[in-house]
């Protein structure tokens, strides 16, 4: 039987290194999502797939299917996202964008949503030199609209006021609230302010071309990073090892400790 190949433009989530020469890449595709490919040779000298086959590339393949596995014939590549390789704190975040991405990710499903947005992100991490901690926080929330845990925001879940005074997210059932609607809930709600909403509102509803295009102060900025935060490890309920290596990087009065 003839081989038959295909083509798919896919974002390197992840190599794995295995015997000799060759990688194992886990692939996020266009049209079949989650796919575990097998190159040849990628870790030879002169390779012709050592662009393509690293981490965080967006690459155009050809590729085939034997059992279980898909094999690469070629990997052409579009975007290297090289601006965000140079500093460990920016590429320790596009590996994290890809962790996330992959949590989400199923084999054989169509996953052009999540494809974008791992897209957008890596583009604004190389090139838009907009504040770390909005990048990953507009990521994050938007990721999770993408995933499906998208919270309710446009007015207080309980009063239904539509500009809370003290406006708190309750991470668990993902709702806005006023802080004295669900004084019950405070272990499970995180303080916003309303510069903070605002952000929250714009990742969450706005333009999706336009996610990273908005400014908080330094105040407001942490308020928002930590909701991001929070409510992406409630609605996860997972750690994420990537997350923890670019925390690591960071000084103290950065991580909250
Ligand atoms: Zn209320």
């Amino acid at each position: 039987m003839p081989v038959a190949y295909f083509v798919t433009r896919g974002i390197v989530l992840r190599e794995t290194v295995t015997r000799e020469s060759d990688k194992i890449l886990t692939l996020l595709s266009e049209d079949r999502g989650k796919m575990p490919v097998i190159v040849r040779g990628a870790r030879r000298k002169n390779s012709r797939f050592a662009a393509a086959a690293q981490s965080l590339a967006w690459s155009e393949w050809t590729l085939f299917r034997r059992g279980d596995w898909y094999h690469a014939k070629e990997g052409n590549t579009i975007e290297l996202f090289s601006g965000l390789r140079g500093r460990l704190e920016t590429l320790s975040l596009g590996f994290y964008f890809a962790e996330l991405a992959e949590a989400a990710a199923v084999e054989e499903a169509p996953a052009r949503p999540l494809l974008r947005l791992l897209l957008n992100g890596l583009y604004a991490l190389s090139a838009l030199s907009r504040p770390l901690p909005l990048v990953k926080a507009a990521f994050e929330l938007k990721f999770l609209c993408v995933a499906g845990f998208a919270p309710l925001a446009d007015s207080c879940a309980y009063c239904g006021r539509p500009d809370p005074p003290d406006p708190m997210l309750d991470t668990v059932q993902g709702v806005l609230h006023c802080r004295n609607c669900a004084p019950g809930n405070a272990g499970n709600s995180v303080p916003l302010c309303p510069a903070s909403l605002s952000a929250l509102r714009h990742v969450v509803y706005g333009d999706e071309r336009r996610l990273y295009s908005f400014r908080l102060a330094p105040d407001a900025l942490k308020r928002f990073a930590d909701a991001a935060e929070r409510f992406l490890f409630v609605q996860m309920e997972r750690r994420f090892r990537t997350l923890e290596f670019y925390k690591s990087l960071l000084p103290l009065k950065e991580t909250g400790l």
